[in-house]
């Protein structure tokens, strides 16, 4: 099977619509969490995902908080009014999509989750340490995460003992031998300085990984976002990828 990964559209439905015209056909999509939050697009994102072919799709901590189930305080101005603007605007729909959605799906190869296995929805891995921690809390080969918005793979090495840290080239095929926890970056919001939108496709036979990036029309959505005033920084960062 040749399946998209995808994490982090965070309401970016001209970086969503890229990328999955970029990836081209796919047998499955396995989207991350984190569909909403900071864009103008929610319900659109929400409509495309939910057509996208054999889709597993988990919760994020923004699709959470605007199902009111995570407190606003935890969260930045910026997140906060994104997720607030985005609670008033959702249809009945989405947010019965939302609810539906788990924090953790364990396939038979590969466990899947917003941010970490020791806790789904909120821990960020970006370190080895944590990293390695994270190792004893899934008991497939390999992991999915999303969350920091930062593409990278951590590698459990010497039996155990250590963690390796890698981002992978984009448009190399790697393959994916070892215990890994991988995440794709972000579709609508790339935190590594890469403005182009960032996902990855799995093919389950050879368990091979081609991380991939492409532009998408950046001025489109922040002409959006300032047109229904969301904050500056969500528009501005999309251009740095901050
Ligand atoms: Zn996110």
């Amino acid at each position: 099977m040749r399946i998209l990964v995808l994490s982090d559209i965070h309401a970016n439905l001209t970086a969503l619509e890229t990328v999955i015209n970029d990836a081209d056909t796919v047998d499955a999509v396995w989207c991350l969490g984190d569909l909403v939050g900071y864009g103008p697009y929610p319900n659109e994102c929400i409509r495309l995902v939910s057509s996208l072919p054999n889709l597993i799709c988990l919760l994020g901590n923004h699709d959470a908080a605007v199902l009111g189930r995570i407190d606003l305080d935890t969260f930045n101005y910026e997140a906060r009014s994104s997720i607030q603007w985005t609670n008033t605007n959702l249809t009945p729909e989405s947010i019965a999509f939302l609810r539906n959605l788990p924090e953790k799906k364990v396939l038979q190869e590969v466990t899947l989750v917003h941010g970490s296995p020791r806790n789904p929805v909120w821990e960020y891995l970006m370190e080895k340490n944590n990293a390695r921690e994270n190792f004893d809390y899934f008991t497939t080969r390999l992991c999915f995460v999303g969350h920091t918005h930062l593409p990278a793979t951590f590698i459990l090495r010497d039996f155990g003992a250590s963690v390796d840290r890698k981002v992978f080239h984009t448009d190399e095929i790697e393959f994916l031998t070892e215990r890994m926890i991988i995440n794709p970056g972000s579709v609508g919001q790339p935190r590594d300085h890469d403005p182009r939108a960032a996902y990855g496709i799995f093919s389950s036979e050879d368990s091979s990984w081609e991380q991939r990036r492409v532009s998408y029309d950046v001025k489109h959505v922040q002409t959006v976002i300032e047109r229904i005033g969301l904050p500056g920084r969500n528009s501005l960062r999309l251009a740095g990828g901050w």
